[in-house]
């Protein structure tokens, strides 16, 4: 039985102090309802610059909201100015980041070769990657979104192990369904989980795919959660708009209500 999560991206709209006032909110909302975070998992993907705050807040309070990163280098240490290490992140409390999100594949090249080790590097470092894939609109028209999709996990996931694979989360984000309140449907989002879930058992083995978390992301809405999270395949969603609302986003942790 895999544990659903519940992620909020929070992409670069939160400075550190409207995160943590809405992770304080959002831990008030959650004790309000008494939720389990033993059967929804919940975790927040500040922006680097929000992390010690964040983690301050979690640690001092001892919340069980779950700390993330957005993205991590693919590079162990050194002169690579800007870039965050995984590390770095590690020892700042982080449990999980995003790696080859839509929107770093768009607007900073990353290719699935990044991608690949930058998953190796959160691996290496303790860390449980998000691994993040998805199709354009054109590719979704060209009817050619599963063979894209599952081209985009296996490299990212190419030679790793197994017990690896086991642990780490697949997020599929079709980018047309990303920020344009266009969700894809319960049915299309679990056509393509269950693809990707079919490939690690391909590529690895039918125990590996069956612990691996397939999370779906894209306009995901507290109207919209319940439906999704129906899909067989479905393991929780990653959440962007929708996150940085704490009441929004607590109804969408709350799908089960
Ligand atoms: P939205 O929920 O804003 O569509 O963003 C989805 C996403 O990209 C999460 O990583």
């Amino acid at each position: 039985p895999r544990t659903p999560l519940i992620a909020g991206n929070w992409k670069m709209v939160l400075d550190h102090q409207q995160g943590t006032l809405l992770v304080q909110k959002l831990d008030w909302t959650l004790k309000d309802a008494k939720h389990d975070y033993a059967a929804v998992e919940v975790a927040v993907l500040p922006s680097h610059t929000s992390l010690r705050t964040v983690q301050t807040l979690i640690e001092g309070d001892r919340l069980s909201i779950v700390l993330g990163a957005q993205d991590v280098s693919a590079h162990e240490s050194g002169a690579y100015t800007g870039e965050v290490s995984g590390a770095q992140l590690a020892k700042l409390g982080v449990t999980y980041v995003a790696v080859g999100h839509s929107e770093r594949r768009q607007y900073h090249g990353e290719t699935d070769e990044v991608v690949n080790a930058k998953t190796k590097q959160a691996l290496a470092h303790g860390l449980v990657p998000i691994v993040c894939v998805g199709e354009p609109l054109e590719v979704r028209q060209a009817a050619q979104h599963v063979e894209f999709t599952v081209g985009q996990v296996t490299q990212a996931l190419s030679g790793l192990a197994k017990e690896q694979v086991a642990g780490l989360v697949l997020a599929y984000e079709p980018v047309w369904a990303i920020g344009t309140g266009e969700v894809a449907t319960p049915e299309d989002a679990q056509e393509v989980c269950a693809a990707l879930r079919a490939a690690v058992a391909e590529q690895f083995d039918a125990a590996t795919a069956e612990a691996v978390r397939v999370l779906y992301g894209g306009s995901v809405k507290p109207a919209s959660i319940a439906a999704i999270m129906q899909q067989a395949d479905v393991d929780g969603a990653l959440v962007g708009g929708a996150s940085t609302d704490a009441g929004d986003f607590a109804a969408i942790v709350r799908y089960r209500d």
